[in-house]
C-alpha cells in the first residue's frame, strides 16, 4: 500500500464559501465593488475589536499601505524583528526607510523584548511586532516604550487571527495592525489582507492608498499622490465572509492539532530538539503552524529529507533579514548578527499544520519522525 501523502497544508472550505462565490457570479458581483467586501470588513474588524478594517488584497499590500498611512519615509528608522517573513522589511525598504532589526528570544521565537530598548534612536518612527508563528508578542513592554518614545505600533497580525494577549485580540493592540488571508492562515480569501485601526483618519488614508489615491470627494482621476491598486474582489470577501463564520471552530482544530503534537512529540525534547511554547502566560499557544528547532542545521536537513521521501510536506522556517541577499546587496545589516534568529532560521522548520489534516495524519507524521530519531 502506497501511502497518501500529507501536505504541510490543505485549508477547510466546506462550510458558505461555495453558496456566496455562487451568490457573486449570479449577481455578477465580481470586483472589489460589491456587498461582500463592506460585509467582511465590518465582522472581521469589530470581530477584533477595531473600530475599521480595510481589506486589501494580501498581507503584504496590507504592511506597504500602513507604513506610507503613517509617513514613514526617507530618514526614518523601523524596529522590526531580524526573524520574520520579508514582508514588512520589504515595505520599510520600499517607502524608503530603514529597518532596525532586533534578534529573537529563543524560547518564543519573537521578538526579543529585551533588545528592544537599546535600538531607539532618535529617527525611529515605528515598531512592527510580528506575532510568529502562535505565540503573540509580549505587547505591554513595547506598548509602553512606543508611549515613551512616541513611537508608532504596527502589529503584523497576519498569523494570529483570533489569538489574544492577556485576554485582548492580536490586532487591536498597536496603532494600526495588518492581517493575511493566504490559504495557510486561520481564515482564508485565496488571496487577501486587511488593515485594522480606531483611527477615522488612518483608514481614511489606507482607504485612499488602496485605491490609486483616487480623491474620495474630488472630480475623477485628478491625483495628489501615489497609491497603489491594493483592492480586494467581492470574490474574495464572499470566500473570507464564509471562513469567518467558522473562525472559532479553527481556532479549536488548530489548539487541537498543536496539543496533540506535544503529546506525541515530546520525545523530541529528550534529542535535542526545541518544541514550541504551550502557554506563556499572556497567551496559549494557537499554533499558526507545529514548528520544531532541530539540534543543528544537518540533522534538520536529513530528517526534511526523511519525511519529503514519506511524502509528508515540511517547510523552513523563516531566513533572517540580515542575511536576505537582496538587503546585503543593497546595502544593509552590514557585519550585523543575530544570532538566535540564525540559528532558528537554520535549524527550524515545520510539519504539517493545516485545518484540514486528519488526526490519523498526525500520528503518521509523528510515527515517521519517532522512526527517524530512532
Ligand atoms: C503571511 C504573512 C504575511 C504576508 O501575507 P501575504 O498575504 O502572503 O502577503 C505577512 N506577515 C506575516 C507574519 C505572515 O505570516
Amino acid at each position: 500500500m502506497t501511502p497518501q501523502p500529507i501536505p504541510v497544508n490543505t485549508p477547510l472550505l466546506d462550510g458558505n464559501e461555495l453558496k456566496y462565490l455562487t451568490e457573486c457570479i449570479q449577481t455578477g458581483w465580481i470586483s472589489s465593488e460589491g456587498p461582500f467586501i463592506n460585509a467582511f470588513e465590518t465582522k472581521f474588524s469589530s470581530y477584533i475589536g477595531c473600530n475599521y478594517g480595510i481589506a486589501v488584497s494580501n498581507g503584504s499590500a496590507a504592511l506597504d499601505i500602513a507604513i506610507k498611512a503613517l509617513n514613514i519615509g526617507a530618514g526614518d528608522e523601523v524596529i522590526m524583528p531580524a526573524f520574520t517573513i520579508i514582508s514588512p522589511a520589504q515595505s520599510v525598504v520600499t517607502a524608503g526607510a530603514t529597518p532596525v532589526l532586533v534578534d529573537s528570544d529563543p524560547q518564543t521565537w519573537n521578538m526579543d523584548i529585551d533588545q528592544l530598548e537599546a535600538k531607539i534612536t532618535p529617527r525611529t518612527k515605528a515598531i512592527v511586532v510580528v506575532h510568529i508563528y502562535g505565540l503573540p508578542v509580549d505587547m505591554d513592554p513595547v506598548l509602553a516604550l512606543a508611549k515613551n518614545y512616541n513611537l508608532k505600533v504596527i502589529e503584523d497580525a497576519a498569523e494570529m487571527h483570533g489569538q489574544t494577549y492577556k485576554g485582548k485580540m492580536c490586532g487591536s493592540l498597536g496603532d494600526i495592525s495588518i492581517f493575511s488571508f493566504y490559504p495557510n492562515k486561520h481564515i482564508t480569501t485565496g488571496e487577501g489582507g486587511m488593515l485594522l485601526t480606531n483611527d477615522q483618519e488612518l483608514a481614511e488614508r489606507c482607504k485612499k492608498l488602496r485605491n490609486l489615491c483616487f480623491e474620495p470627494n474630488g472630480p475623477r482621476f485628478i491625483h495628489y499622490e501615489l497609491g497603489w491598486n491594493y483592492r480586494m474582489t467581492n470574490l474574495q470577501a464572499a470566500l473570507g465572509l464564509a471562513q469567518l463564520e467558522r473562525i472559532e471552530e479553527f481556532i479549536k482544530i488548530k489548539r487541537k492539532m498543536g496539543t496533540l503534537y506535544q503529546e506525541k512529540l515530546a520525545f523530541l525534547t529528550d534529542k535535542g530538539y526545541q518544541l514550541p511554547l504551550a502557554d506563556v502566560g499572556y497567551a496559549q499557544n494557537i499554533y499558526w503552524i507545529f514548528g520544531l528547532v532541530a539540534p543543528d542545521q544537518h540533522t534538520k536537513e536529513e530528517m526534511v529529507k526523511y519525511l519529503a521521501v514519506q511524502q509528508i510536506g515540511t517547510r523552513p522556517f523563516f531566513w533572517a533579514m540580515h542575511e536576505q541577499p537582496v538587503f546585503k546587496n543593497m546595502g544593509f545589516f552590514k557585519d550585523e548578527q543575530y544570532p538566535v534568529a540564525e540559528k532558528l532560521a537554520r535549524n527550524g522548520f515545520y510539519i504539517p499544520s493545516g485545518l484540514g489534516l486528519k488526526e490519523e495524519e498526525i500520528l503518521t507524521v509523528t510515527h515517521l519522525i519517532k522512526d527517524f530519531v530512532y
